[in-house]
């Protein structure tokens, strides 16, 4: 298998924070892989470091090909191979629905419109979301705009996908409509870094758990071993408070 995203001995501070401490981690083309860890452990940092967001101070990383800590890489050429979404402030609020999913493969792909059209409605269908195509953001719910979010990362034909939390700020009875559509995400076979505090996502949609304290990786597992039988003292005593 050819990996997607290598870090190799990353490290990343905040002044003197030490946000990200010797990470290694290699993932391969295909996998869905949870971060999950404690508040201020790093994990945002992490995924956001993945397309380019955070820019690491040593090691190597290397995504979708290109080399982020080297100088001369077009971060634009990452980007377009990299999506993401994110908590809140997804999507453009001067603009539709169907504007806001036809707008990067537009401008960054320089994709002609009608087929722009094209896959913008195929992927809207496929979040639900057909039917408010001509509404504004501020017209849809939290859940509503999450699934627009998705569907405007899937027109780009992005080979990862990576969200943090994009749950996390939703109503309850919205957030299993989001997760549908992520796992059906999961299904077209797109690598996936997903930053969750859904356990239930993590042990039955990735195949693939990271547990992140402190800026560094205590576990890499499968799933349903993690949440069985932790390693880490710390991840226990996690898991006992989020489950
Ligand atoms: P998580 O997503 O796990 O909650 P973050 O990656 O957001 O963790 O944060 C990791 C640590 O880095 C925290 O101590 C946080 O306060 C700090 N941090 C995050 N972003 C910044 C920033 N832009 N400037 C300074 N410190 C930051
Ligand atoms: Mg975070």
């Amino acid at each position: 298998m050819a990996a997607i995203i290598e870090f190799k001995h990353v490290d990343k501070y905040y002044g003197k924070l030490h946000a990200l401490k010797d990470i290694n981690l290699k993932i391969d083309e295909g996998q869905v892989v949870s971060i999950i860890g404690p508040s201020g452990s790093g994990k945002s940092t992490l995924i956001r470091t993945m397309n380019g967001l955070e820019p690491i101070n040593s090691g190597q990383l290397i995504v979708t090909g290109y080399d982020l800590a080297d100088k001369k890489t077009d971060i634009n050429k990452i980007r377009k191979n990299v999506g993401m979404v994110f908590q809140q402030f997804n999507l453009y609020n001067n603009h539709t629905v169907l504007e806001n999913v036809m707008l990067a493969p537009k401008i960054v792909l320089k994709r002609p419109d009608d087929e722009n059209r094209k896959v913008a409605m195929e992927y809207l269908e496929k979040v639900g979301m057909a039917d408010k195509i001509n509404s504004y953001p501020r017209q849809l719910s939290g859940g509503q705009i999450q699934r627009v979010a998705i569907a405007r990362s899937l027109a780009m034909h992005p080979k990862v996908i990576l969200f943090d939390e994009p749950t996390s700020a939703l109503d309850p009875e919205m957030i299993e409509d989001v997760l549908d559509v992520m796992k059906y995400v999961a299904e077209q076979g797109i690598t996936m870094v997903v930053v969750t505090h859904e356990m239930g996502f993590a042990k039955k949609v990735s195949n693939r758990l990271i547990f992140f304290d402190k800026g560094q990786i205590l576990e890499d597992r499968n799933p349903e071993e993690f949440f069985a039988y932790p390693d880490t003292e710390r991840a226990r005593q996690f898991l006992s408070k989020v489950i």
